[in-house]
């Protein structure tokens, strides 16, 4: 169905890092599936993004100087809001409320307080898309605070990921989506397993080149080695595994590359608000054996797309790799065209901005 109407749409990208870097991990596919898939529906989309950006069929994308924001995901729960002068958020910011009212609404993307503490001094309505579950105390508050005085306009990615946030009830979820035209189905994978996602402790790599040691089955890793320590570590710690580092591929590169894999292993520590790399994998046909936590928990469907495994059971990762078989490659690919095209992500956006707007002007 056409959207009833087209809006003009100011997107504000992560500041952590320039888009197509991979250093914002999975918010840079969610900024770029965003801008695809309304633009698709004829929605009239401007970037506003740290300088260096890279971002494919895009209308419109502003490039703004400035030095990036940590990334929250390394920091403690009492880390205090940090603006590293010049601030390339303060600078995208006021960027926005200089063009605000060229827009009807502002699509919001940073883990980050200033956007949130600003909301109430904007006239042009923030949807708030928080890609992240519950880091710092800062966040919390803050997230608390917008949710509350503007009831309905903070999205997340899954309830698992708004359970470890404050006042849980009241996110929207509007999940993710991959191009499925960048990804092809394999229906005859080799012997070897997958995992991608950014090297870093969080994501409990350790575990999957445990269960690769013990199986002997080779393991492909891909991703942004964020955390060289780690990995130095992890290759000491497992030297018998049979694993191979790919690097940071494009999306072109990792379909390739993973979609041979005969499962893909997640394997996080913390609470994955989404967890990308599920879909993509399951847009190749690849089957998903992932920890029964977070985000992928919501993805997977037990028996037939993967296998949920007790968080943390190295063993329970084996048992798991011992029933790839039973697990169906075509119902994966089927589950990601139905559950997570770039059209069915772009009507969720639509359908969340028109509520934004219709309670906007009730007020
Ligand atoms: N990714 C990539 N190239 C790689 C490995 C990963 O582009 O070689 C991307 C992948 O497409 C996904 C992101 O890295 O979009 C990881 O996102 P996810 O939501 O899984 O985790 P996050 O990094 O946000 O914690």
């Amino acid at each position: 169905m056409p959207p009833a109407q087209s809006y003009r749409i100011l997107l504000i990208s992560t500041a952590v890092a320039p888009l197509g870097t991979g250093l914002g991990g999975g918010v840079e596919l969610f900024v770029q599936n965003a801008v695809q898939g309304l633009q698709q529906r004829h929605h009239r989309l401007t970037v506003v993004a740290p300088e260096k950006s890279v971002l494919s069929n895009c209308d419109r994308l502003v490039q703004i100087s400035g030095k990036l924001q940590p990334t929250a995901h390394t920091s403690q729960r009492d880390t205090p809001v940090v603006m590293p002068e010049p601030s390339v958020l303060s600078a995208m910011m006021t960027y926005a409320q200089t063009v605000q009212a060229d827009y009807d609404i502002i699509l919001h993307f940073c883990y980050d307080w200033l956007p949130f503490y600003l909301t109430p001094f904007f006239q042009t309505p923030i949807a708030h898309y928080v890609s992240m579950g519950s880091l710092t105390d800062a966040m919390d508050v803050v997230i608390a605070q917008t949710t509350m005085a503007f009831p309905g306009t903070v999205a997340v990615c899954t309830q698992a990921q708004a359970a470890t946030l404050p006042h849980p009830h009241t996110y929207r979820s509007i999940g993710s989506a991959v191009d499925l035209s960048l990804y092809d189905f394999c229906a005859t994978p080799g012997r070897a397993l997958g995992w991608m996602g950014r090297i870093s402790p969080e994501k409990g790599l350790e575990d999957a080149i445990a269960a690769a040691q013990a199986t002997q089955i080779p393991l492909k890793i891909l991703g942004k080695l964020e955390n060289q320590a780690y990995w130095e570590h992890l290759q000491s710690s497992y030297p018998h595994a049979p694993i191979e580092y790919l690097g940071f591929l494009d999306t072109r590169g990792l379909q390739a590359a993973i979609r041979t894999c005969r499962a893909l292993l997640m394997t996080p520590k913390w609470i994955e608000a989404f967890g990308n790399v599920a879909i993509e994998a399951l847009a190749c046909g690849v089957p998903v054996l992932a920890y029964h936590r977070g985000g992928p928990t919501e993805i997977i469907r037990p028996g037939k797309t993967g296998w949920l495994v007790e968080p943390d059971s190295v063993e329970g990762l084996i048992d798991a790799i011992a029933k790839i078989d039973c697990l169906d490659r075509q119902a994966c690919r089927h589950q990601a065209e139905t559950e997570y095209s770039l059209d069915a992500l772009a009507v969720r956006y639509e359908a969340w901005f028109q509520d934004i707007l219709a309670r906007d002007s009730a007020t």
